[in-house]
This record gives C-alpha cells, sequence and structure tokens, in this order.
C-alpha cells in the first residue's frame, strides 16, 4: 500500500471517439485483475478516511476493500464492497465521484486521487466474473414487503430486505425493470446488462418482480397497504420541465426523457416512432445537465448532422459532471453558453428556429448561484430540425396518498421522517428521486437501504410483541 508516489492515478482507457460513436456500447474499459491492484496499493490508508466519511454517500468501506484488493483477495474485496452497496458495479461506473468520494480522498490534493469507482466497479464485475456471489438466505420469515418502482430507491430496498431474509413483492409500470437505471442513463454510461444481472440476481434471492403493474391505475396503494406488512414507494421523479416558451408544443419539441425512453426501447428492439430518429438531422439540446449531456451523445450516436448544446449560464457554472461534458466535447458536441431560448418557431422553408437572446451573469442570488441576465439587443435565431428540452423534472403524485395519509410538499415530494424513510402512515416508507427531487443513483440507494433498515425493526419489534402477548 501507499505507493502513491511510484505509481500515479489511471483512469480506466476510453475507447477513441471515432470508435465509440458507432454504437451505444460502454466507453470505458475497466481495470483487469493486474490494474486493479495496481490502482489500488495507492491508497494510503488514513486515520479517518474522508472519502468513506465525508465522501460517500452510503459511507462504504473504502479503504478495507482496496486493501484486500491490493492483497490479491478478490473476494473479501468483493465482499465487504457488497456489505454496504446495493450494486457497486453500477454505482462505480454513474455516481459523480468527483464531487463524492474522490472528491474527499486525501491524494486528490495534487497527487490525483484513488480512482475509487472504476476499482469499484472492477472488483465486482472481476468477482461475478470469476462466479462469487452475494448470499442471500433465502425467504425465512412471514412478513412481506411491497416494493413500488424497481428504480434504484426499490433495488435497494429490496437488496437489503431480501439479505434478511425478508420476501419482497416490487410493482412496476414499466416492461422492465431499473427505473432511469435502464430507461434514462444511457447504455455508454451503464450496460443495460449489467442492469438485468442485479434482477437475475435478486430473482434467485426471492424477489418477486411484478412488471407492467401501475400502482394507483392496476392495484390501488390502500389494497397494497392492506396486504402487506409494509410498502416502500420508491416511484422516482421524471415528468420533464418545460421552458414555458411559446412553440415548445411543435411536434419537433422533444422532452428529454420521452427522447431516451423511446431510443432505448429501440435498443431493445422495440419500433420506434420516426420522430426520435435523429438521421442526418441538426439537433440542438437546450439545458446543461447531466440530462442534456445524455441526450447530446445519444443524437450524435444516432447519425444527427450536427449536434449542440444551448445552456443560459457558462462552462463552469454547468451542473452537469465535468467528465461527461467532456466525453461530449470529445464526440463533436458543440456547446453554445450565456444563450437563453425565447421563443420557438417554424420557418416558411420547415426548419425550427430557436429565437435566442445572450446572458451574462450578475449578482449571487438566494439559492447561491449567480444570477442569469439577458443582455439588451442581442436577439438572434438558432435554426434546428429537432429541439430536446433538459431542463429538470418533477413528481408525478401517485392518486389518493391523501387518502392514507401520506403527506407531498409544494413540488409533490413525498414527505417522510429523514432517518427512517416513514411517511406519515407508519406502514409506509419512501424514499429516492419521489422524495428528493431529480438527485442521483447513490442517494436513492441509501434511502432504500435507510428504509429496509426501518423496515426490519419494525418487523422484528412486532415479531417480539406477537411473541409476548
Ligand atoms: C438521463 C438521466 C441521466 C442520469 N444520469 C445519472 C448519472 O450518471 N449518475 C447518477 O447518479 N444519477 C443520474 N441520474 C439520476 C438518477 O437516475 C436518479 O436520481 C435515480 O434513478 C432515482 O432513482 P429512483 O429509484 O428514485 O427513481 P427512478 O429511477 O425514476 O425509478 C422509479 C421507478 O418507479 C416506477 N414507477 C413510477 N410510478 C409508478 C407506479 N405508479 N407504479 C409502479 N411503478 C411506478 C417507474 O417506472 C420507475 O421504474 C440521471 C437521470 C437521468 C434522467
Ligand atoms: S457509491 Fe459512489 S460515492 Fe460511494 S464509493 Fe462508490 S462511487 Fe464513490
Amino acid at each position: 500500500m501507499q505507493n502513491f508516489t511510484e505509481t500515479s492515478r489511471h483512469d480506466p482507457e476510453k475507447i477513441e471517439p471515432s470508435q465509440r460513436l458507432r454504437n451505444f456500447d460502454e466507453i470505458y474499459k475497466f481495470f483487469n485483475s493486474r490494474q486493479v491492484r495496481k490502482q489500488s496499493a495507492r491508497c494510503v490508508q488514513c486515520g479517518d478516511p474522508f472519502c468513506t466519511t465525508i465522501g460517500c454517500p452510503l459511507q462504504n468501506h473504502i479503504p478495507q476493500w482496496l486493501e484486500a484488493i491490493a492483497d490479491r483477495d478478490l473476494e473479501r474485496a468483493f465482499q465487504l464492497s457488497n456489505e454496504s452497496s446495493p450494486f457497486p458495479e453500477i454505482l462505480g461506473r454513474i455516481c459523480p465521484q468527483g464531487d463524492l468520494c474522490e472528491g474527499a480522498c486525501t491524494l486528490d490534493d495534487g497527487y490525483g486521487a484513488i480512482t475509487i469507482g472504476s476499482i469499484e466497479a472492477s472488483i465486482t464485475d472481476l468477482a461475478f466474473a470469476a462466479g462469487l456471489q452475494i448470499p442471500f438466505p433465502g425467504i425465512r420469515h412471514p412478513q412481506k414487503v411491497a416494493v413500488v418502482g424497481s428504480g434504484p430507491a426499490g433495488i435497494s430496498c429490496a437488496h437489503f430486505l431480501l439479505r434478511a431474509g425478508i420476501g419482497v413483492e416490487m410493482y412496476e409500470q414499466a416492461d422492465r425493470p431499473g427505473g432511469l437505471l435502464t430507461y434514462g442513463i444511457p447504455g455508454f454510461k451503464l450496460d443495460k446488462r449489467i442492469v438485468e444481472q442485479r434482477f437475475e440476481i435478486l430473482a434467485e434471492a426471492g424477489l418477486q418482480l411484478h412488471l407492467q403493474q401501475q400502482i394507483g391505475q392496476d392495484i390501488k396503494l390502500v389494497e397494497l397497504i392492506e396486504q402487506h406488512d409494509a410498502v416502500f414507494i420508491g416511484i422516482g421523479a421524471t415528468q420533464g420541465r418545460r421552458a414555458k416558451i411559446k412553440g415548445e408544443e411543435l411536434p419537433e419539441v422533444l422532452l428529454a426523457m420521452d427522447y431516451l425512453t423511446e431510443k432505448q426501447q429501440q435498443l431493445f428492439g422495440k419500433s420506434a416512432h420516426e420522430r426520435i430518429s435523429m438521421q442526418d438531422k441538426k439537433v440542438v439540446v437546450i439545458g446543461g445537465g447531466d440530462t442534456a449531456m445524455d441526450c447530446l451523445r445519444t443524437a450524435i450516436r444516432d447519425g444527427a448532422r450536427q449536434v449542440s448544446c444551448l445552456y443560459r449560464r457558462d462552462e463552469n457554472n454547468m451542473p452537469g459532471s465535468s467528465k461527461e461534458f467532456h466525453n461530449a466535447v470529445e464526440e463533436g458536441v458543440e456547446f453554445c453558453f450565456n444563450i437563453s431560448p425565447r421563443e420557438i418557431c417554424r420557418e416558411p422553408n420547415g426548419l425550427i428556429c430557436i429565437e435566442v437572446e445572450r446572458t451574462q451573469l450578475g449578482k449571487v442570488a438566494e439559492d447561491g448561484r449567480q444570477r442569469v441576465e439577458i443582455i439588451p439587443s442581442t436577439k438572434h435565431c438558432i435554426s434546428a430540425d429537432v429541439v430536446i428540452l433538459a431542463l429538470g423534472f418533477d413528481v408525478t403524485p401517485l392518486p389518493e396518498l391523501d387518502k392514507v395519509g401520506i403527506i407531498t410538499n409544494q413540488w409533490g415530494q413525498i414527505q417522510t421522517d429523514q432517518t427512517s424513510g416513514m411517511c406519515n402512515n407508519m406502514k409506509v416508507y419512501a424514499g429516492g428521486d419521489c422524495c428528493r427531487g431529480a438527485d442521483l443513483v447513490v442517494t436513492a440507494a441509501v434511502d432504500g437501504k435507510q428504509a429496509a433498515l426501518a423496515i426490519m425493526q419494525q418487523i422484528l419489534v412486532s415479531r417480539l410483541v406477537s411473541r409476548d402477548a
């Protein structure tokens, strides 16, 4: 260990841009056994590992699994890594590590942080390839928990309940499980086979998955509560926000989630509407977050002639991960900063015209960000064949929440106790984007885990009470 002076930080090899644009495959080649050992051995094993205590929302045992894998003990590294995390091979791929564990690494100050995310993904990839398995005890309790939504929050809750031997019935409205891991985050960031692999593991552990079952429509929430010992709600926040400008209802204007979902369905073999084909088109994406980057990079793989991003702030103030921004630049996306759209209209030649104005950043507002100010007399037009709006998401509330005593705030987000995820109805828990608003996979995983632990406690207490009665 501690050989950070001899070995420098290396990120996994990236496929060349010209090659990666030919398909939707992952762009990183994760570490082999030798590389993972070498990079892990850079860890200084600090007394107070900030990567875990401050950086990682799941408080993963990072120094411990780095030490184990540096010592060639793949099995121990795999078990430790899967102890605190419901899907380390997924989080290692898609967490914004620079803002989380790697940003808190002591070596980030000059030497280059440990490549924690890539090592984490590689440990579980190598372990699965070697046939190692996560121990699940089988269903050992009569109690049953319903999980609504099969995204990261739901998977995490189900994973930790199943590890405690508690049966889980998962209800998902879509035709495939995974939430945004399946129909959101594109394959070049997360291979869909990796998500499927997790569901195969959960199915073997006893998960009962019910696809194309919409709670509130096919099954009432009140019935679910009656039929189960506890219910966890993890329905996400995927209702795309609009720009609230004239012309955004034109058929050439798409919402990011509609585009990404339909594109992924097409990649799964379904027929798609002509409007999502970007072949030879000039595509303009409005927005500067991770969803915008995913739309831009999807459109460019889809054969678009030109792909541009319009963002009303500057590069330093983009909300998305800088890694994904640089990947988009490498792949040929054009970025237009300090541009704000005013109106969208169709020109006589059939092209779409986005009327925009130039902006500058002004004084800091209450939210801590600089205000966007329009520069007068800078109105001009940007032409496009397709416009994609990637402007954030809201929650689509479940119907009849109030009938079961669940409280939501003004944005429709479910209100819970922060330490347990429990709602006002004591049989119901919730977590992930439907409580926080659009956030991260890792924070949804934290919520699911926290709720699973609280549900286990509740089940244990009820068993003790009924035994003593
Ligand atoms: C394009 C895109 C890219 C992203 N990239 C990243 C990234 O790189 N890294 C990162 O950390 N985060 C990323 N995020 C954010 C991340 O995906 C979310 O924060 C995370 O998926 C939230 O998990 P969740 O379980 O709360 O919700 P979701 O993943 O949205 O899952 C909710 C599930 O509930 C189901 N559901 C909804 N209503 C019902 C109902 N009534 N009955 C039954 N089922 C229902 C939905 O169909 C869905 O499957 C990205 C988001 C988007 C949109
Ligand atoms: S879960 Fe995310 S933050 Fe935690 S160690 Fe893994 S990559 Fe880092």
